[in-house]
């Protein structure tokens, strides 16, 4: 759960853009993105498709370039390591997709897959050696000998997230990205691969960057949450706060379409709007504050002037009416 010391990662005013279609216009997928992540806590991204969440996770692992900002990682800034310092950082920091198979070989059986990353990092290790931690990770994420000389197209989606994740954690990494490690899954496996998940994040004492767009995953596995839309910050709270006093009327929409089995709570929610229309393009966001199009509650002052993120309550929340909406509620 929640460390109290330095944060592990320390994300800071993160901007990443794409160059789109023929005219070369530039996409603003993150713009301006800052927040920590404490060591062996659990930080969820959540947002709909389109927010930026994984623009995050990909510059973080220095698999899209940033436009600017700053990610320090354990004294070093993710975004500036080069040679064999980003060779170390990706030793530590793994990522989960949310197709399993494109991180899988698909002609290499699964224990040659698992003992990929060893042969790489660990060069060192011994056949035997090599063979005996594969084994040891394989059962960890409830597989078994057996599977060994499988290849990846004999397992079912949940067996093959269940042989990343092992894959991902075979080297003992600090940090874990899961970019929608669930969402792919059908519904009895997703509170499985869940549940492995939050056990192995506890057992072996993992940060976890959690990206999702289901809240009712993010709602069991994390401990804060982290609220996008058009690559901006909305809302930033702990789970318990963030889910009984949603501040921003974006994250109150999302969580009204979430099915919740307090009857009280489910009354409140139904008595806000859910999400209407579509995420604006992020070529033309709106000026001021971005979710003001979708906003029941915009006034002539949010296409003016953007909201900064300030405290309110025990949340964070960039929005010009959120002490009146925290008042409504009380
Ligand atoms: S700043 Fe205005 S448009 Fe944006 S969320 Fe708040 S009320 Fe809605």
């Amino acid at each position: 759960m929640s460390g109290a010391s330095a944060p592990l990662l320390a994300v800071r005013d993160l901007r990443v853009s794409y160059r789109v279609g023929p005219g070369g216009a530039r996409l603003q997928a993150v713009a301006g993105v800052s927040f920590e992540l404490a060591r062996a806590e659990t930080l969820a991204i959540v947002g709909e498709s389109g927010s930026g969440k994984s623009s995050i996770a990909r510059a973080l692992l220095r698999l899209t370039p940033a436009d600017s900002g700053a990610a320090l990682f354990a004294g070093d800034d993710l975004l500036q390591l080069a040679g064999v310092r980003l060779q170390a950082m990706r030793r530590r920091v793994q990522l989960i997709f949310q197709d399993p198979t494109s991180s899988l070989d698909p002609r290499m059986s699964i224990g040659e897959s698992v003992a990929e990353p060893l042969r790489v990092f660990e060069p060192q290790l011994g056949t035997a050696q090599r063979a005996a931690r594969v084994l040891a990770m394989l059962q960890v994420v409830g597989l078994a000998s057996e599977h060994l000389t499988r290849l990846p197209h004999e397992f079912s989606g949940g067996e093959a997230q269940r042989i990343a994740i092992a894959r991902a954690l075979i080297l003992h990494p600090v940090l874990l990205v899961c970019d929608e490690p669930l969402s792919a899954l059908d519904v009895s496996i997703k509170s499985q691969i869940g549940n492995l998940l939050k056990d192995l994040q506890q057992q072996m004492q993992l940060s976890l960057l959690f990206i999702s767009h289901d809240l009712t995953a993010v709602r069991f596995a994390c401990d804060r949450v982290l609220v996008l839309y058009l690559g901006r910050v909305m809302e930033t709270a702990s789970r318990d706060a963030l889910f009984t006093e949603p501040r921003h009327p974006y994250t109150r929409a999302l969580l009204a379409s979430v099915p919740v089995p307090d009857p009280s709570a489910a009354r409140a929610r139904r008595a806000r709007p859910p999400l209407q229309g579509e995420i604006p393009s992020p070529l033309s966001p709106p000026s001021g504050c971005v979710f003001r199009t979708r906003c029941p509650l915009a006034v002539e002052r949010c296409a003016r002037e953007t909201p900064a993120l300030r405290a309110v309550g025990d949340s964070q929340v960039a929005c010009h009416r959120a002490e009146e909406l925290a008042r409504t509620d009380a």
